[in-house]
């Protein structure tokens, strides 16, 4: 959380009855008691496992990796994808003294190698479009390729209601590099 948006929770706090402070408190500490990571896919859950890998209507045959929780919301409303998932916690960073220890690749790793065997067919890399997310896309692949499991990656363009003349190269470059028939 920000420093503005602490501030603003803290006014809005002090503001309001002194009931809502406890109420927030007691959300908090729920919160903090009640969630944890998925066993499965490492999402975020109060019931584990989680909501989507319960649900016998997903399409245990596509798993979408993506870096965060949020980021898995993002795509849930784009309400599109209706395989699983599996969240990394965070994307691979040397300078940061992140490397694949820190992310959840041992439990992903775990999931395909399960028994019985892993019905996973396609596995879609959905890391972010950055120097982290491209280097963790890499070394996703290069684990998942000689599993015989197919490895693609998600799209990347123009964002709708952009203008070419104002992207920057490397975004108009993935975009020609991504082109695809009309
Ligand atoms: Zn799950």
């Amino acid at each position: 959380m920000g420093e503005k948006t602490a501030q603003r929770l803290a006014f809005h706090v002090l503001k309001s009855p002194p009931e809502y402070a406890r109420d927030l408190a007691a959300a908090l500490l729920a919160l903090e008691r009640e969630v944890r990571l998925c066993s499965n896919c490492c999402n975020l859950t109060a019931q584990d496992p989680c909501a989507i890998c319960r649900d016998p209507q997903r399409d245990e045959r596509m798993l979408c990796v993506v870096e965060s929780v949020p980021d898995l919301l993002a795509i849930e409303r784009t309400r599109e994808f209706r395989g699983r998932y599996h969240v990394l916690h965070g994307a691979l960073s040397p300078l940061d003294g992140v490397g694949p220890d820190q992310l959840k690749l041992k439990e992903l790793l775990a999931r395909l190698h399960g028994q019985p065997a892993s019905p996973v067919q396609e596995i879609i890399i959905a890391t972010d479009p950055t120097v982290e997310g491209e280097a963790t896309a890499l070394y996703l692949a290069r684990l998942i390729k000689p599993l015989g499991i197919r490895a693609t990656r998600i799209a990347q363009g123009l964002p709708m209601g952009g203008d070419l003349e104002y992207a920057d190269q490397v975004t108009l470059a993935r975009a020609l590099a991504g082109r695809r028939e009309v």
